[in-house]
């Protein structure tokens, strides 16, 4: 079976291509960088990421835009407060957001790109949009009326017919239910930040912002647009009401919405105070791939909550996994392979594959690579799985972790020297468990030979410099 998506904009599971070339345009909304990113924020990230490595490992090419949203609303509110300027006070959260991308192990977008560094294209298409008769002004501002759009509703699949006329807004935080004309050029308040143009004094809505800079570095159709199920209305239906009164073509052929990470049945929000950043889950201990592991393990299109013993749960799963994967590198096989072996190793191969291709199905591949690990213990146990079935498995477990990327320990402490030190160490305590001492002992002597020696405690194994 291909590679299928459920597709907000058909409300149906369809068979995904990319139009052209073999190369995925992908736009995803970026973070709004007012504040540190929640990990309800990161569940929307790490799918994307699952998505774009799914997409590579189904043979296709990546050219991915990510915006970080670098003004808005609470951002000037905030940077005015603090006295420092868009730039100063953007700056700390945006490499904030790539840091934690960079712990979450989340690759990064082909192009990450600033609203603030687009500021003219987004005047120049604005211009076109009243070249068009799209627009209207009141007060300085400029409003997309969404009357000039007649597919308006066709993402959120609501019927707006009958209220579409008259009624604005121009405040970044939108009502879910009433469709309404929203600005696209906001004229400044009183002392407000605001950039020169030929619409006058002012700043970018957010919704243009995704249209330009998507055209911009993607053409006028992308191949997959994708977000957080509460972009769906009205941001992007906003996006496509601009972006095909633009082009005239359809601004995206495939629509994908990330449900929430809820927490005891509320969205994780900021406003709602239910949050966790990534420094807080850190700061308890928590190592960056458990929370990844986590937040993957539930497919995409189902809300996921979040507990702590949800995490230790993914900790518990990792250990499992890194366990198996030391003793498969590891184990002493009898020479030969074992047929029924083989067989195995392809069906989780193939049980993989399929749960992917089903719309990023991430429990069910999971459960294809566990229920294998059983199997595989099983037969090794029985001196039934041979040297000649370790390449095979291997390269499963390789698979596995070009999507998932759990395996490789990070460090407890920063520093990759420490980083590679707690792998060591935990590589050895793995070989204990699993009775392989000759391994267990081989690293020890790594360790000493590096000036690292390791003490044996009741809660666990320490390390010291000596
Ligand atoms: P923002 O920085 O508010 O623009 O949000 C960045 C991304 O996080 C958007 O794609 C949102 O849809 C997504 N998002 C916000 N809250 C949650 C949540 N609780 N669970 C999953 N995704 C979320
Ligand atoms: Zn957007």
């Amino acid at each position: 079976m291909a590679l299928r998506f459920y597709n907000t904009l058909s409300q149906r599971v369809e068979e995904f291509h990319p139009a052209r070339d073999n190369t995925v345009r992908l736009y995803t909304c970026g973070p709004t960088v007012y504040s540190y990113a929640h990990i309800g924020n990161f569940r929307t990230f790490t799918f994307v990421d699952i998505l774009r490595r799914w997409l590579r490992a189904s043979g296709f090419g990546l050219d991915h835009v990510m915006n970080i949203t670098d003004v808005d609303d609470k951002i000037i509110r905030n940077a005015a407060a603090e006295k420092k300027t868009l730039r100063d006070y953007t700056a700390v959260y945006t490499q904030a957001f790539l840091d934690d991308c960079a712990t979450l192990r989340l690759e990064v977008a082909e192009h990450l790109v600033k609203a603030t560094d687009h500021i003219g294209d987004m005047a120049d298409s604005i211009a076109r949009l009243t070249a068009g008769q799209h627009t209207y002004t009141s007060e300085g501002s400029t409003y997309f009326r969404i009357a000039s759009f007649p597919g308006y509703g066709k993402l959120s699949h609501n019927d707006f017919s009958g209220n579409l006329a008259g009624a604005r807004v121009d405040v970044d935080e939108y009502e879910k239910s009433d469709a309404r004309d929203f600005a696209l050029w906001k004229a400044p308040k009183e002392g407000e930040f605001f950039w020169d143009s030929a619409l006058g004094p002012g700043r970018p809505g957010w919704h243009i912002e995704c249209s330009v800079m998507a055209i911009k570095y993607l053409g006028a159709t992308l191949d997959i647009h994708a977000g957080g199920v509460d972009l769906v209305f009205p941001h992007h239906e906003n996006e496509i009401a601009q972006s095909e009164s633009l082009t005239g073509k359809p601004f995206s052929r495939f629509w994908l919405h990330a449900e929430f990470l809820m927490v005891e049945g509320q969205k994780m929000a900021k406003s709602l105070g239910n949050y966790f950043t990534l420094r807080d889950l850190i700061g308890r201990g928590y190592k960056p791939e458990v929370i990844r592991y986590l937040l993957a393990s539930v497919p995409y299109r189902k809300s996921l909550n979040f507990t702590f013993d949800g995490l230790q749960a993914a900790q518990m799963a990792i250990e499992r996994l890194r366990t198996f994967k030391l003793r498969l590198d590891t184990e002493n096989l009898p020479e030969g392979g074992n047929e029924k072996m083989a067989a195995r190793t392809e069906s989780a191969a193939q049980a993989f594959t399929n749960s992917l291709d089903d719309d990023l199905n991430t429990a069910e591949a999971l459960a294809a690579v566990f229920e294998y690990v059983r199997d595989a213990n099983t037969f090794m146990d029985s001196d039934r799985f041979g040297a000649e079935n370790r390449p095979a498995a291997q390269r499963l477990f390789e698979r596995f972790d070009a999507i998932f990327d759990v395996l490789k320990p990070s460090g407890a402490i920063a520093g990759a020297d420490e980083a590679e030190i707690e792998a060591l160490v935990a590589e050895r305590e793995a070989a204990r468990k699993s009775r392989n001492f000759a391994r267990a002992d081989q690293i020890r002597d790594q360790l000493l030979s590096r000036g690292i020696a390791l003490e044996d405690t009741k809660s666990g194994v320490r390390w010291k410099r000596k």
